[in-house]
């Protein structure tokens, strides 16, 4: 595809990136387990949906499409909800009574669904409605106790939307714990297409002779700079049992402790070689970092310990860097100055 339309492409994948992180107001979004090893976002999307190619049975795209946009819901989410319902059998039915591929139970359905809910079209339209409705039941708690907002939806979905505000969470059910587990990691593995056509592998910034430290030395890459989920993940996961977060170039701290941004306790810091980077590391266990505003932490030393604190379901370090001269604990989904670490790390003499 020519060059200019291949950009016009790019800007819009960026552009419902950041209308969809200010809908779900997703500071430090990251709701990906550390176990999940495939790297999302490497295959083509159905243009302005986020979903992958290919993925989504039967040309049902449009009307996942269309319940994103009702729903504010990104569309790999959906997708990955109706495989776990009723694995995309417009047939299924429960002992409970739920039926249909979205398995809407008869007095849901009263509410949110017209004709058939056996009619692929109509269940998945009512799916976009009811997780609507979901969202703005749960908006309370998410905003009191900074949850995602669409964790929070999905547990509605499975729990019914009381649970939600009786538990001020994500209810204690297993099947419901289950559930808001399996759907984001399916959307990421399965269903997430990378919409943004970044141009993989390229060094946007020079960062000077010398090798770093990694971030988190024996760490694997989990999730890579890309879409996931159809909204944008500004900076790449790096997992490892007992892993110790480590600064990989001397910093200047200028942030540690628990914001509730939604990245739990991380650490932001400032490279002191004359690049003037910025660092985040993001979802700290709670309490494991001593460093203050103000200090130094020299090349390799500890940072904090890997947790899953924050907008997080399983321990990993979620690490971002943006372009020098960014403002001072600048927030990615609102500066636009979030760069891929990756190519600066391999530069540095990694592999991940
Ligand atoms: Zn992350």
């Amino acid at each position: 595809m020519p060059a200019s339309v291949k950009l016009a492409v790019a800007a819009i994948g960026v552009l419902s990136a950041l209308l969809l992180g200010m809908m779900f107001a997703v500071t430090g979004g990251d709701s990906d387990a550390a176990s999940s090893a495939k790297q999302p976002g490497t295959s083509a999307c159905v243009a302005g949906s986020g979903l992958r190619a290919g993925t989504v049975p039967n040309g049902w795209e449009a009307d996942i499409l269309a319940a994103a946009q009702t729903s504010g819901v990104p569309g790999p989410i959906l997708a990955a909800q109706l495989e776990v319902e009723s694995g995309w059998n417009p047939n299924a039915a429960s002992t409970k009574g739920a039926r249909g591929l979205a398995q809407f139970l008869p007095g849901t359905w009263q509410a949110y669904g017209q004709g058939s809910p056996t009619d692929p079209k109509a269940a998945i339209a009512a799916q976009g409605k009811y997780m609507a409705a979901l969202l703005q039941a749960v908006s309370s708690v998410a905003t009191s106790t900074g949850a995602d907002k669409v964790v929070l939806a999905l547990a509605a979905y499975n729990a019914g939307p009381g649970r939600i505000t009786e538990y001020h969470g994500v209810p204690p059910f297993a099947e419901t714990q289950a559930y808001v587990a399996k759907i984001p990691a399916l959307a990421q593995q399965t269903y997430a297409g990378d919409c943004t056509q970044q141009a993989g592998g390229e060094v946007v910034v020079q960062v000077g002779p010398g090798q770093w430290a990694s971030p988190l030395p024996g760490g694997i890459l989990t999730s890579t700079f890309s879409m996931r989920w159809g909204v944008m993940h500004w900076g790449i996961d790096l997992a490892v049992a007992g892993g110790q977060v480590t600064a990989p170039t001397e910093l200047l701290i200028t942030w540690a402790g628990d914001h509730g941004d939604g990245y739990g306790t991380s650490v932001v810091g400032r490279t002191t070689d004359g690049t003037d980077l910025q660092m985040r590391f993001g979802h700290c266990a709670a309490g494991s970092t001593t460093l203050t505003t103000g200090s130094t932490a020299p090349a390799g030393s500890k940072l904090c310990d890997m947790g899953s604190t924050g907008d997080s379901t399983g321990p990993h370090l979620h690490f971002e860097i943006y372009t020098p001269g960014s403002p001072q604990n600048a927030y990615a989904t609102s500066c636009g100055c979030a760069i891929d670490p990756l190519p600066i790390l391999t530069g540095k003499g990694m592999s991940f």
